[in-house]
């Protein structure tokens, strides 16, 4: 074992989210290491979890197992982690992400036509963000 600090994992939160934690609840900022979900995850399987437990946090370890992994995958399971921070962490986190919905809603209104637009490619299978980006990008049937 060495003595190097123990890497914390961050937690998955939505694309525009600024504000970044680790799964234990610390501020990415406040902690010396911060580790991946994917590089954890291949620790654990190639050494074992009790290897892995060396070098990450006991906590994030743990909870990642229950994480939502990225917002291309699983967006209805970073939402509600990420909703539930405000529901119920603190005043400070209510008000920030009441303020992010009411600016998502805001923008939503202002670009209305182009919103329904990659809502459609929602609904036909393909993830609005991967959407987004392959038509910036004037590619099509990426995914
Ligand atoms: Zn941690």
């Amino acid at each position: 074992m060495s003595d190097e600090p123990r890497a914390h994992l961050p937690r998955p939160v939505p694309p525009w989210e600024e504000q970044r934690h680790t799964l234990c609840g610390r501020p990415i900022t406040d902690v010396k290491k911060m580790g991946t979900l994917a590089a954890c995850a291949a620790l654990a399987k190639r050494e074992g979890q009790r290897r892995a437990a060396y070098d990450y946090c006991q906590t994030c370890m743990e909870r990642a197992r229950y994480a939502a992994r990225s917002w291309e995958t699983d967006p209805i399971g970073i939402m509600h982690d990420w909703l539930g921070r405000g529901m119920y962490v603190s005043d400070v986190e209510r008000e920030h992400i009441t303020a992010s919905l009411h600016a998502l809603s805001a923008l939503i209104e202002e670009h209305r036509e182009e919103f329904q637009t990659h809502r459609g490619a929602t609904e036909s299978g393909v993830p609005s963000l991967s959407a987004a980006r392959a038509a910036k990008r004037g590619l099509r049937g990426v995914r």
